[in-house]
């Protein structure tokens, strides 16, 4: 069997800026691999200026590599850029849509810019508005949609030549929670149709909502990669709150996962007798979660054992009576 090359391959890929002024040369890509097989999903998740976008513009053929090696598509950015951006999708962050125009106009025009028949372009325009959620606004000029709906129309556009690959440089920046969700929800099907995605964010959630695989990367370097979840292990911090109550713990030692303390319990908790201390507790691992909650087993065996040999001392001497 003939194992299928990589969609994308980057070996030792780098990218410098010239000198500019008194701005000495800049390596805002320094030497990445990855490789990228048909039908993955894969993140590029960073801070701002971790070269995220000057990644995505080499992939997309639009900023020539200065080092190392790059393939997309079993083909060379330098030398093949138009036969590559034919087959690519491509949502930046600005969306150029033509405000003038209508939202079924847009998908036209994109689809006429790949040289695609009028009548593959109608069929095709038809199904993505249905994809996008978009058709009771397809006759409606695009300066009247909200930022979600301008975000799932250039998704749309950027589906109209099929391409095998769909790049997404920061999808839902600067979307409201809702419009994340609903677009979150789009890619999620694409997804689950076989669609290759990349697509960079410096969301972990979102990462983990669309990513199988991911690189995080920070000032051009790769720091960590896996799936989200392997990263969420390895590197997540643990959040509690720690209550404790007087005589030092001497009733509970208790802790709350984060996510589920009601901020609103806490003056109920202060004004409690016992009140000690309630503590907002980072932890990489369970360390001393695990050691801490021996405080509350060892009181409860103690306390156990002492009412056990009560109770017996009680049985004892009511049978001998
Ligand atoms: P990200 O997408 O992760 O936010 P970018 O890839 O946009 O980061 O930028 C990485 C770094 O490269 C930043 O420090 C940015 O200022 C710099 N940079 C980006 N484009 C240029 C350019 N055309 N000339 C010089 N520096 C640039």
């Amino acid at each position: 069997m003939v194992s299928e090359q990589p969609l994308v391959e980057a070996r030792n890929l780098t990218k410098t800026y010239p000198p500019r002024g008194s701005t000495a040369e800049f390596h805002a890509v320094d030497g990445i691999d990855f490789a990228l097989e048909r039908g993955e999903s894969f993140g590029l998740l960073g801070p701002n200026g971790a070269g995220k976008s000057t990644t995505m513009r080499m992939i997309a053929a639009t900023s020539p590599i200065s080092g190392g090696s790059l393939r997309v598509l079993g083909m060379d950015p330098m030398t093949q850029g138009p036969q590559i951006r034919a087959r690519l999708g491509v949502v930046t962050q600005d969306d150029h849509l033509d405000n003038e125009l209508t939202v079924r106009e847009n998908l036209h025009i994109y689809g006429r810019y790949f040289g695609l028949p009028r009548a593959v372009i109608r069929e095709r325009a038809t199904r993505l508005l249905d994809f996008a959620q978009l058709q009771e606004k397809a006759g409606d000029q695009v300066e009247t949609l909200s930022g979600g709906m301008r975000r799932r129309l250039t998704i749309a556009r950027s589906l109209i030549n099929e391409p095998d690959i769909l790049l997404l440089d920061e999808p839902t920046t600067g979307l409201d929670p809702q419009a994340r969700h609903i677009l979150w929800d789009r890619l999620f099907q694409l997804k689950q149709e076989g669609v290759t995605l990349i697509l960079t964010t410096h969301y972990m959630d979102e990462a983990e909502q669309l990513c199988d695989r991911l690189i995080v990367v920070d000032h051009g370097r790769i720091v960590a990669q896996g799936s989200p979840r392997e990263l969420i292990d390895r590197y997540a911090t643990f959040q509690y709150i720690q209550l404790v109550m007087l005589p030092m713990y001497l009733f509970a030692t208790t802790f709350y996962p984060l996510s589920v303390y009601p901020e609103a319990v806490r003056p109920v908790i202060q004004a409690l007798p016992l009140y000690h201390s309630i503590e907002l507790v980072r932890e990489p691992a369970l360390g001393r979660l695990g050691w801490d909650l021996l405080i509350p087993v060892a009181y409860l065996v103690a306390f156990g054992s002492v009412a056990m040999y009560v109770a017996t001392r009680r049985m004892t001497r009511a049978m001998l009576r």
